[in-house]
């Protein structure tokens, strides 16, 4: 008998130019339901910025501002998740993450283990959490992971990068305003971006597919291929909606289906070169056409009608044990594979398959 999942989705969005300005009125009306102070996990890019001035502080709320650098580490969940509690004597009303993946997995992380207590590495997988987190709001400020919408809190820890992936994870409220990504850089745009459309085509070519994940899978996929062949500069309002649109439906595929080859090697360079998941995809996808094949070739017209040069040779210098290390935690992400190449799985990769596939990168 097929064993059905019971998914848990975001309880409110909204959506639209402009929209961040609904968030003190949102706020507002948590803070009726329960009186306390809301915590901020902001980009510090955004330190000094006009959008400082519009987040709607008051009473005990306060701002944590964090950098990019790294990639969310458990110990980093930690240490705030602690800072949180040691001031405070109550449980905050909301966290509320403002930026890029990174501001969004931190704050569905934190939202958890405020309520769950523990060291966070202890939660990285499927379902390990025990407790409901306290409320949590996603506002992208970047278009393309999906951060927003999955149910899964992207972390790394000592031993694996790897979520903290169930029902309590989703965020409760999300607001997708494109003209907060009015500002991201190039080439960050593209290799973000990229992330939504490799959700979309990994989704789509596995074995854990359903017509349910196909459909937003595919309408991603349309919105991606518009604006990444279509729009010379990607600098462009309409491009900003409809990429913002792209991820949120590329997050939503993913509920029902799966990541494939690409994210499994990309959290293996991750985890040991420390390399940012928008970029470690495009130089991943750069490769494998032996897996994703005409979509590939689709990629490489999209980096050059947008003058992207992806760095070439990162693993060259590498001493065979990295190699080995980044083949061990990539083969240790069973469920990519899975979908990717379907039960047999084992029998078509093994770690020498993995290393020489990062060695060519
Ligand atoms: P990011 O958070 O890494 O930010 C990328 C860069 O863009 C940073 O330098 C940031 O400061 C800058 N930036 C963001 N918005 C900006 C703006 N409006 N103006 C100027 N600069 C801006 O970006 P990302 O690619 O969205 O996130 C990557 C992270 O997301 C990784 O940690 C990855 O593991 C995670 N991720 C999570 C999921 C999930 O389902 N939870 C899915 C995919 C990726
Ligand atoms: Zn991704």
């Amino acid at each position: 008998m097929t064993a059905f999942r019971n998914f848990c989705s975001v309880n409110n969005f909204v959506f639209g130019k402009g929209s961040f300005n609904e968030l003190g009125t949102i706020i507002e009306k948590r803070r009726v339901e329960t009186p306390s102070f809301f915590v901020y996990l902001v980009d510090e890019v955004f330190k000094g910025k006009v959008l400082e001035q519009r987040i709607p502080l008051s009473g005990d709320d306060f701002i944590i501002w964090l950098g990019t650098q790294d990639e969310p580490k458990t110990s980093k969940v930690d240490e705030l998740t602690q800072q949180i509690l040691n001031d405070y004597e109550e449980l905050p009303a909301g966290v509320i993450g403002i930026g890029g993946g990174i501001m969004m997995d931190y704050a569905k992380a934190i939202s958890l283990t405020l309520t769950n207590p523990g060291p966070s590495e202890t939660y990285q997988g499927l379902d390990l959490i025990k407790n409901k987190g306290v409320w949590s709001a996603c506002i992208p400020t970047i278009a393309g992971t999906g951060a927003e919408v999955s149910m899964t809190a992207v972390l790394s820890g000592p031993e694996k990068k790897l979520g903290i992936k169930c029902d309590y994870t989703v965020a409760n409220q999300i607001i997708l305003d494109p003209e907060l990504c009015e500002g991201v850089p190039a080439p960050q745009r593209f290799y973000t971006g990229m992330d939504s459309y490799i959700h979309a085509v990994e989704a789509l070519t596995g074995h854990c597919r359903n017509t349910f994940g196909d459909a937003y899978g595919e309408k991603s996929l349309e919105m991606c291929q518009d604006v990444f062949l279509n729009y010379e500069n990607i600098y462009h309002p309409e491009a900003d909606e409809k990429l913002m649109v792209a991820s949120y439906l590329g997050g939503l595929s993913l509920t029902y289906s799966q990541v494939g080859v690409c994210h499994a090697l990309s959290y293996g360079l991750a985890h040991v070169l420390g390399t940012h998941h928008g970029i470690a995809n495009c130089i991943c996808f750069n490769h494998l056409e032996d897996f994703y094949g005409e979509y590939v070739g689709e990629f490489h017209k999209m980096l050059e009608l947008h003058n992207i040069e992806l760095p070439q040779g990162i693993t060259k210098d590498l001493p065979r044990e990295k190699l080995t290390e980044m083949a061990n935690v990539a083969y240790a992400l069973d469920h990519m594979w899975l979908h990717a190449l379907g039960d047999d799985w084992q029998q078509k990769i093994d770690i020498e398959m993995l290393e020489a596939l990062f060695a060519r990168l």
